[in-house]
């Protein structure tokens, strides 16, 4: 007998693909969602809940207008975060697993969703260049991902910490410009937001080495307990990676785990011509990189991998007779992972790598490094801006014309214009655009600052109070 779902299920697909050609329509033509302040969601649209629900026709409607109503990511006007873009193939895998419907913990209930998901993390392992000792996972995101790291840190120390409870003052050390899930990560982990030291940054946004050998040597002399530092492949806001190598050095002195957050551009992994960024990642002890940022998956995809799979086994396994009940732990990766059921994200990845293979991805990086040399030439070229930002970034940072970044940004959004974002590094703020979308080509990055232009040539009367140095 059929499921009654079933019929169902082919016309919300059908639904589905209407709805889907309707944004890709409205991507092409306006490439943003017309602003609605929060003030009239209720009135716009449909999105009350209700006792008795809706007629077919009004929900249709009502789920219609929402999708269309939503900010477009994939679109080409899109810069305002470090994802963009649409790459069909992972969207497939995505879709996939969603019908699926399979939870990442055991064989048992994933098949060989689990053995694709290993191959992806084998081929990051391969390209990191470690040995079978190595092993990942993938988390709810790269906060979590970098808190999976924290966690083998801080469990490695030896002190029974994850039956016992913490007892002594541990410190974490990151640079002043690295994500803030570092701290997060700290308040969650029981070391605490305070113990967690910024080390500072060179003029170009990368963690100082010597500023953190002397911090270091000052804590152990304090006697504190020193158990992570994390360094950055693409700091937030510059896009600056760290110094690997001297970092390493430093670690291996003190016995220190090194956690490398390369959330946002560790995925310059893949490239020949911008490996060398993170040269000295095999040194690490773990690494996690956002798939959903770099290599164009649909949010999320978020990898962990450490050199010594004992330790992910270590701070995360917990025996269940109710859950392990067939196959060998190798196939059973709920004893590696944060959650319990696990969405599959691998399979985006999977997919997308299977289809384009590594030569695919690492097109996809070198021509968002290629987008952003196209954006600072054209900064650089032209006297009404000023660039903040350096070579080897995807994240072009600039003012123009003595405009307030913050304001700019906020009109462009408000008047549908362009999504873009700001931000700050020393004491300048300016606007970051970000070259993430590898769909997007030189034009599009000439459309942004051509889009740019025009908007406050046509409003001079709104930038009027709003310079950046007021009164200058
Ligand atoms: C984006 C980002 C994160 C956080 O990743 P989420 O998937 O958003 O949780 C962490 N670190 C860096 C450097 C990032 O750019």
């Amino acid at each position: 007998m059929e499921n009654k779902e079933d019929p169902k299920i082919k016309i919300a697909l059908q639904l589905f693909q209407n709805v889907v050609t309707d944004i890709l329509v409205a991507e092409k033509e306006k490439g943003v969602a017309p602003h609605i302040p929060t003030d009239q969601l209720d009135k716009i649209l449909d999105l009350k809940l209700s006792r008795k629900g809706s007629s077919e026709k009004e929900f249709r409607t009502a789920l219609r207008e929402l999708a269309l109503a939503t900010p477009k990511t994939a679109g080409n006007k899109f810069f305002n975060q470090l994802f963009g873009g649409r790459k069909a193939e992972a969207v497939l895998g995505d879709l996939l697993s969603v019908i699926l419907n399979n939870s990442m913990y055991t064989y048992k209930a994933a098949g060989p969703q689990v053995a694709a998901e290993k191959e992806v993390i084998q081929n990051i392992i391969d390209l990191i260049g470690w040995d079978n000792a190595a092993a990942g996972t993938l988390a709810p995101g790269g906060s979590m991902a970098n808190f999976m790291g924290l966690l083998m840190a801080r469990d490695k120390i030896g002190l029974n910490i994850k039956n016992k409870g913490i007892k002594q003052t541990m410190r974490v050390y990151t640079s002043e410009e690295s994500h803030y899930s570092t701290v997060k990560n700290a308040s969650f982990s029981g070391i605490g937001r305070e113990n967690v030291v910024n080390i500072s940054c060179d003029d170009s946004g990368k963690m100082i080495p010597e500023a953190l050998q002397k911090q270091i040597k000052e804590d152990l002399a304090n006697g504190f307990l020193p158990v992570m530092v994390n360094a950055t492949a693409g700091t937030t806001v510059l896009g600056a990676f760290d110094p690997l190598k001297p970092i390493h050095a430093i670690c291996n002195e003190h016995n220190i785990w090194l956690h490398v957050d390369g959330a946002y551009c560790g995925a310059v992994l893949v490239s020949k011509a911008y490996k060398h960024l993170i040269e000295g990642i095999e040194l690490a002890d773990s690494f996690s990189f956002n798939a959903h940022k770099m290599l164009g998956t649909p949010l999320a995809c978020s990898i962990i991998v450490t050199k010594e799979k004992d330790h992910l086994y270590h701070s995360f396994a917990n025996e269940a007779s109710y859950l392990y009940q067939t196959d060998h732990d190798e196939y059973n990766p709920g004893k590696i992972s944060l959650q319990c059921g696990r969405r599959n994200d691998g399979l985006k990845l999977w997919a997308l790598w299977k289809s384009i293979g590594t030569d695919g991805l690492e097109e996809m990086v070198d021509h968002q490094f290629d987008l952003a040399v196209t954006a600072r030439n054209y900064i650089k070229s032209n006297s009404d801006y000023t660039l903040y930002s350096f070579d080897d970034s995807v994240s072009v940072c600039f003012n123009y014309k003595n405009i307030s970044a913050s304001t700019l940004c906020t009109l462009l959004y408000e008047h549908e214009e362009l999504l873009v974002g700001y931000g700050a590094f020393q004491d300048n703020e300016f606007i970051r655009l970000v070259t993430i979308n590898s769909n997007n080509n030189s034009e599009d990055i000439l459309a942004f600052f051509k889009t740019l232009e025009s908007f406050v040539a046509n409003n001079s009367a709104l930038f009027q109070h709003s310079q950046i140095n007021a009164g200058a």
